[in-house]
């Protein structure tokens, strides 16, 4: 029977304070799992480097010297998690038959990678690593994300709740990813909706085993923007929905107005004034906003610009042929 090449892609983006230890611990699991003859021989560690500025790149290719299972894929600048994610799965899918994504600070359990090459094996195509509980998180990441799934399930888009970019995909589940053609990527809405038999394995998430969190408060609302306005036309929908509502109202408060004017006495309407004015113009702005959203996202599909560069390939010229002198 012939062992599947199982490839784990690792991104990164500043992280020399981590990753001795991800090396050694990520090395240790596959190790493992080769022994075990659960996968083959030829399984490999693949590092992202997503343009860091600090020794990342340069660990990996020592380490990569050391170790030839570790292996590296430099991309030519910072392209953010998501595509250092895509970037991994394109150039692992080639050669393996089955890809497992996961953050290089340790925060996902790396016990669980053993189960979800089980499930593999038992023929599942994708595997979610889901939380079973967010307890290491700050209240404010805890909150925001409760918020942010709650707002995604209103509007429809169907996410597995706390779930992160922890999951195993198939060769053929990662074919039909690299189908889906948009320069915005966002992988926890896409994955679902290849479709194929998936399972979940839950897990605890621990506290990031050094450095601090690469995603700023301006990268988690981005990353929240382009989950909503990739994946549901519901908010411009709302938009339209409350200026109708509001045009009724209008009228109806027109039409006092009027009667008031000719039947009854005018007050000096400084007050409402003021809060109409205040209240329509940032209705307004709140609705130019929402559009402006979705003109932009077309604005960036329509260019059908790559979704990111790569560098330097110390992957894939593993599996070349190896060129001799007749
Ligand atoms: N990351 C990346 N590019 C970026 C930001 C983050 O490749 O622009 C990587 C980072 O190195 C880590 C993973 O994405 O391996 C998740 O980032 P982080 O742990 O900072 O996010 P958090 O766990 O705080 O959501
Ligand atoms: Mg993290």
């Amino acid at each position: 029977m012939k062992l599947p090449v199982l490839t784990i892609v690792v991104p990164c983006y500043n992280e020399e304070e981590v990753l001795v230890q991800t090396f050694l611990e990520l090395r240790g699991v596959l190790n493992h799992l080769m022994q075990e003859q659960l996968i083959a021989l030829t399984s490999k560690l693949l590092f992202v480097d997503d343009g860091s500025k600090d020794r990342t790149w340069s660990m990996i290719t020592t380490e990569h010297a050391n170790h030839p299972e570790i292996t590296g894929l430099k991309l030519a600048r910072n392209f953010g998690h998501q595509k250092a994610v895509l970037a991994g799965l394109e150039a692992a899918c080639a050669h393996s038959d089955c890809v497992i994504s996961i953050d290089a600070d340790l925060q996902d359990d790396i016990n669980v990678i053993r189960d979800f090459v089980l499930k593999f094996h038992e023929g599942f195509d994708i595997v979610y690593g889901v939380r079973a509980s967010r307890k290491t998180d700050t209240w404010f990441k805890r909150a925001s994300a409760l918020a942010f799934y709650r707002i995604m399930t209103r509007i429809g888009i169907r996410l597995i709740p706390n779930h992160a970019d922890f999951r195993l995909m198939s060769k053929r589940a990662i074919l039909e990813l690299c189908r889906y053609s948009e320069t915005n990527v966002f992988l926890r809405g896409i994955v679902p909706l290849i479709g194929f038999t998936m399972t979940k394995v839950y897990y605890d998430r621990k506290e990031r085993f050094a450095g601090r969190s690469k995603y700023s408060l301006r990268k988690m609302l981005s990353f929240a923007l382009d989950g909503i306005a990739s994946f549901s036309v519901v908010p411009i929908r709302f938009v339209s929905s409350v200026g109708f509502v509001l045009l009724i109202v209008s009228i109806v408060a027109g039409a006092y107005a009027l009667i008031q004017k000719w039947f009854g006495e005018t007050k000096a309407g400084w007050t409402s004034l003021m809060i109409s004015i205040w209240f329509l113009g940032g209705l307004q702005l709140l609705g130019i906003g929402i559009i402006g959203e979705y003109i932009g996202k077309i604005f960036i599909e329509v260019k059908c610009r790559p979704k990111y560069a790569v560098d330097i390939d110390l992957y894939s010229i593993m599996f070349e042929p190896v060129l001799r002198s007749p």
